[in-house]
């Protein structure tokens, strides 16, 4: 039976990261992976709807200066569209697949396999691989599942990945459709309704049970969101309840009830069903081996799990679904096995991007998770009207907001920023959060000109009372508050 140090299962971003690093501990490796390479951070995921938010942002952008300029410029085209989104996806691919070839050629010869099939576990060392060329046991020391997660799938609506989708599906769609109801306003749908509402070329309907989209987001970032996408012509039925979603003549009717008792009835060309994502843990052998789970995914100790040589790591646990975060996982499992990781696994500041129109980033708590801790603040947020590069992108619409403990101290609990190169200052924030740092470096440090980092140093010096607009001049523009548990105050 041929032997490993470790045992990888799956290759998406968390298996492909932590595979890597165990050839740096000079491990001997075994990555096996069923389907495309990369898993859901490239293909139907993280880099193919990147890839379409892109070029949907570019039409807009061109859609907008043509009326702006009197452009004459030609309609978009959904096989030109659909064509760079595939070259995306495989040039990354390839890019993958290209360096596991090379370090096979390398150093590394003797310690790396890549493998295509199918894998589940008979014992807790002993793995069984079913490849095209028949079924074969390896033994591994060490084994990391990190075999992701896949669409959420509702019982009572037939998914035909054709006319009803998931984001599985969204690859098979062969031209724009009139019109699409998404299910869900979390960050997939609402990101999928900003792609298809960007184009110009489709009506959006956006189904949210609650009164508002994102509902983990702070307020004021989503009323900027749901304008956009309102005056983007989506439209988003809120407070419903799907009472059925079915394919009548190759189109979707759906029916809703509002809170009000209220139904309507719809008839849209397609649809896609956002409800979240469920862990792939089943067929993997782990109940026989008492690896722990609960509903959501696996259950571990900072990516140990119950049983003590598995580890689980990305979107098989029950934590954040992120490629950043799976990657960080992934190389914090074998650190684990063979080293000892300089820090415990932290996820406070972890950076996040939602891209949506504008963008929103973030990184550490928002004003909605400070408030459920009940963790006293003090908040400065700066319009996008009073940062020069935003005036000269002739885009004002935006604005970025920093949260730091109410104490002397004042160290940085979050920051959202929502606007144009929204995500351009997230690290050095991050890594002040990770370093528990206050805010005076970022109030000093000499900012490069015109640049949207300098909003972020103008909400420093806001918390710091000396920035240079006063928010008692421009207090539509500029804020600064604190807030304590029961109640909030003007600073
Ligand atoms: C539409 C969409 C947009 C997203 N956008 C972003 C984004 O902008 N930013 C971001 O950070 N994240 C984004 N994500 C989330 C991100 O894609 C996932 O968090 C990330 O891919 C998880 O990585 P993973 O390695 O844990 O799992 P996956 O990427 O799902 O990879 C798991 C791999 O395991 C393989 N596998 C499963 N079972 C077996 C088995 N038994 N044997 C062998 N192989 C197996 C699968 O084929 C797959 O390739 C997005 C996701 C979706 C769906």
């Amino acid at each position: 039976m041929e032997k490993y140090d470790v045992c990888v299962i799956g290759a998406g971003p968390s298996g492909y990261a932590a595979a890597m690093r165990a050839l740096d501990f000079k491990k001997k490796v075994i990555l096996i992976e069923r389907g495309p390479i990369g898993g859901a951070g490239i293909t139907n995921g993280a880099l193919s709807s990147k890839t379409w938010w892109e070029i949907a942002r570019n039409v807009d952008i061109v859609y907008k200066q043509r009326s702006r300029y009197n452009l004459n410029v030609p309609e978009v085209n959904y096989d030109a569209v659909k064509a760079e989104v595939q070259s995306a996806v495989d040039e990354r691919k390839e890019q993958l697949i290209t360096h596991i070839d090379h370090l096979q050629k390398s150093d590394f010869a003797n310690l790396l396999s890549y493998v295509q099939g199918d894998a589940r576990l008979l014992t807790n060392t002993e793995i069984e691989i079913s490849q095209k060329e028949g079924v074969k046991t390896v033994y591994a020391e060490n084994i990391v599942l990190a075999t992701g997660s896949r669409p959420r799938k509702l019982p009572e609506i037939s998914i035909d990945e054709k006319t009803i989708l998931t984001s599985d599906g969204i690859s098979n769609i062969k031209d724009f459709p009139e019109s699409i109801v998404i299910l869900g306003a979390g960050v997939i749908g609402c990101e999928f309704a900003t792609i298809f509402s960007s184009m110009q070329k489709t009506k959006v309907h956006l189904i949210d049970k609650g009164d508002r989209i994102l509902p983990f987001e702070d307020e004021d970032i989503v009323e900027v969101i749901e304008r956009n996408m309102e005056d983007h012509g989506i439209l988003i039925h809120r407070n419903s309840r799907m009472v059925r979603m079915e394919i009548v003549n190759d189109r979707v009717e759906y029916e809703l009830e509002y809170s009000n008792g209220k139904h309507e009835i719809f008839n849209v060309e397609k649809a896609l069903v956002s409800v979240g994502r469920v862990p792939n843990y089943t067929n993997l052998g782990l109940e026989g081996i008492g690896v722990k789970m609960d509903g959501r995914g696996i259950i571990d100790d900072g990516t140990r799990t119950s049983v003590p040589n598995i580890y689980a790591v990305g979107d098989i646990t029950a934590d954040i679904a992120l490629v950043n975060v799976g990657e960080l996982e992934g190389r914090y499992a074998i650190e684990r096995m063979y080293g000892r990781p300089k820090k415990k696994l932290i996820y406070e500041n972890i950076s996040t991007i939602m891209f949506l129109a504008p963008v929103v980033a973030g990184v550490g708590m928002n004003e909605l998770q400070a408030r459920k801790k009940g963790i006293s603040y003090k908040m400065a947020s700066v319009d996008y009207s009073c940062i020069p590069r935003a005036i000269a992108q002739r885009n004002t619409q935006g604005f970025i907001k920093m949260l730091v403990t109410n104490d002397d101290e004042k160290k940085v609990l979050g920051l959202r920023v929502i606007g144009e190169h929204a995500s351009s200052s997230m690290q050095a924030v991050a890594l002040l959060i990770s370093m528990d740092g206050g805010i005076d470096e970022i109030a000093e440090c000499v900012h490069s000109h015109p640049s949207i980092p300098e909003g972020i140093q103008e909400c420093a010096r806001l918390l710091l009372n000396k920035s240079m607009f006063k928010p008692d001049a421009l207090e539509d523009y500029l804020k600064c508050t604190s807030y304590v548990p029961t109640e909030e105050v003007s600073a």
